[in-house]
C-alpha cells in the first residue's frame, strides 16, 4: 500500500452505504470513479469524507492528497481516503481532461484493451452469482471452519456482492461481459435490496433473463482474458442503455 496524490475528475457516482461494524458501531462508505488522461479509478471514501459525495457532479475537477492506493480483487487500482486524507473540488492547478474511452467491436477486443467501449444486443443473461463479502472493508471472505472470516475483521455477519453476466452480440462477435455489484445494478435497473432477494429467491430472477433479450447497451471497461476458456471477455464498469438514434447519426457521420 502507499500513499497517492491524484489530479483528476469525477466521472461516475456511486451510493454512499452504512454498515455495522463488528463492536456495534456505525460506519459509512462510499465511492465514485474518477478519471484523467491516463485512465479511470475508483475512490472509496470511509466515514466522514463520504459526504462529500453530496457535492459532486460530473466531470467536477478535484485533487486528492494522502490517499492510500489498493489493488482490489478484479485487478482495479483504487484509492481509499480515510480521515487523514484530503480530497479538493476544483483546485488551482489545471487539471487533465478524462482520456475517453475507445470504441471498438468485439472482434477488435485484445486483452490489454483499457477505457474501451463497447455497443451490443443482449442475447444471453445468467443467473446473478453471489459472494460473502466483509459489511466493513467489502473484501471476499473466506469460509474458515464454518465461520466467514476477513483478514482484518473478524466474527462477521457476512453483506453480500453479486455479478451478472451476460452474452453480447455486436454483429462481429459473440463475448461475455461481466458486470460486478453496481453495474449488475444498472444494467438490470434493481437496488441492491432486490439483488439480495434474488439470493434467496432465485426462480424471482427467471423473467429477466427473457426481458433483456434483445436490448442494445453501452458498455465502458476492459478487455481480460480468461485462460481457462482461452477467450476474450469484457469487464464492465460503466453501463449505459444504448440510445439508437445517438448510435446512427455517429454511424452516418463516418
Ligand atoms: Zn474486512
Amino acid at each position: 500500500m502507499r500513499s497517492s496524490d491524484e489530479n483528476a475528475r469525477e466521472t461516475q457516482i456511486y451510493q454512499t452505504r452504512d454498515f455495522q461494524r463488528a463492536d456495534g458501531t456505525a460506519g459509512k462508505v462510499g465511492s465514485f470513479l474518477v478519471g484523467d488522461d491516463t485512465g479511470i479509478v475508483r475512490i472509496v471514501c470511509w466515514g466522514n469524507q463520504a459526504d462529500i459525495l453530496k457535492q459532486l457532479t460530473t466531470g467536477t475537477p478535484l485533487k486528492i492528497t494522502g490517499g492510500m492506493v489498493r489493488e482490489n480483487q478484479r485487478g482495479y487500482k483504487e484509492v481509499h481516503l480515510n480521515e487523514s486524507s484530503r480530497l479538493i473540488l476544483n483546485p488551482p492547478e489545471q487539471v487533465p481532461g478524462v482520456k475517453t474511452a475507445t470504441r471498438k467491436t468485439l472482434k477488435e477486443l485484445t486483452e490489454s484493451d483499457e477505457q474501451v467501449e463497447v455497443l451490443g444486443t443482449v442475447v444471453q443473461v445468467f443467473d446473478p452469482k453471489f459472494f460473502e463479502v466483509c459489511p466493513q472493508c467489502g473484501t471476499r471472505l473466506k469460509e474458515v471452519e464454518g465461520q466467514w472470516v476477513c483478514d482484518e475483521h473478524s466474527a462477521l455477519m457476512p453483506d453480500y456482492s453479486y455479478l451478472v453476466n451476460v452474452f453480447l452480440d455486436d454483429g462481429t462477435e459473440n463475448i461475455r461481459v461481466v458486470l460486478f455489484r453496481n453495474q449488475a445494478e444498472r444494467l438490470l435497473g434493481k437496488t441492491k435490496e432486490q439483488m439480495i432477494a434474488y439470493r434467496v429467491n432465485p426462480e424471482t430472477f427467471e423473467p429477466l433473463k427473457t426481458e433483456l433479450l434483445g436490448e442494445q447497451f453501452r458498455f465502458v471497461g476492459r478487455a481480460k482474458k480468461n485462460t481457462f476458456f482461452d477467450r476474450i471477455e469484457f469487464i464492465a464498469n460503466q453501463v449505459h442503455k444504448a440510445n439508437v438514434e445517438e448510435e446512427l447519426a455517429k454511424v452516418n457521420k463516418q
